[in-house]
């Protein structure tokens, strides 16, 4: 497809809650999106819009497209964003969905509390290295941040870690890996994020889904 073809806005989601949610908003806008992402292989979806495509990326990869150019729009959670930075991205709407939050957490035997009053260096596996490090830093506890891609809640039951910074949203992983949650960092919840080339480009069609996003979520709130 040559780029004078291309529907005239690209929208990055991530499959998921983030898709799931994300519907309800494009339906306000008079918008259904033709396929179901978890029956079908396809990466990009048409909608009943045909000014609008939607991009399956994967949830890390949303401000990246979006950032470059890749997307004119995407939706994303907090947490993505500040490990991204946010660069290249205007962000003109909290979404209120796919809500969670980051939290430490430790093995049910270890205790935390004490770890901390005693100033020792606690070992933290997370994908979130940006938020641990500046909560850890704020609260002056020395950590060693080891990286993790996924399956956080092993690395305290193999000694990998004293504790994980993880998102929560029910805490039944947790429960389910004899994990206790000992701090709450931030609340997350999912913003649109905007190419601000795009913006300025494509104004006249982006503002009309921002004004639709933003109503539809106010009358939900
Ligand atoms: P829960 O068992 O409901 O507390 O969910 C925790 C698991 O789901 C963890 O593995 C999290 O990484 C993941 N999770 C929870 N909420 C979200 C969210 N809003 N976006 C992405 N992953 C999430």
């Amino acid at each position: 497809m040559s780029s004078a073809d291309r529907p005239a806005l690209t929208l990055a989601l991530s499959k998921g809650r983030i898709f799931d949610e994300t519907l309800p908003l494009l339906k306000a806008a008079g918008i259904e999106v033709l396929e179901d992402p978890e029956k079908s292989r396809k990466l990009i979806i048409g909608t009943t819009d045909p000014g609008l495509q939607v991009v399956l990326v994967r949830a890390t990869d949303v401000p990246t497209y979006v950032q470059y150019g890749g997307a004119d729009l995407g939706v994303t959670g907090k947490d993505t964003l500040i490990e991204h930075g946010g660069q290249g991205l205007y962000q003109p709407l909290d979404l209120q969905i796919a809500k969670c939050r980051v939290s430490v957490a430790v093995r049910a035997d270890f205790d935390y509390a004490f770890a901390v009053r005693q100033g020792s260096r606690l070992r933290v596996a997370t994908k979130y290295v940006a938020i641990a490090r500046e909560f850890f830093a704020a609260k002056g506890v020395h950590v060693d941040l080891i990286k993790l891609y996924g399956s956080m809640e092993l690395a305290p039951l193999t000694g990998l870690a004293d504790a994980i910074v993880d998102l929560v949203s029910t805490g039944n992983t947790l429960k389910a890996n004899n994990l206790v949650e000992v701090e709450r960092i931030m609340d997350i919840s999912s913003r649109l994020v905007v190419n601000q080339a795009a913006l300025k480009l494509k104004q006249e069609p982006i503002r009309h889904l921002i004004d639709v996003f933003s109503r539809t979520v106010e009358a939900t709130q």
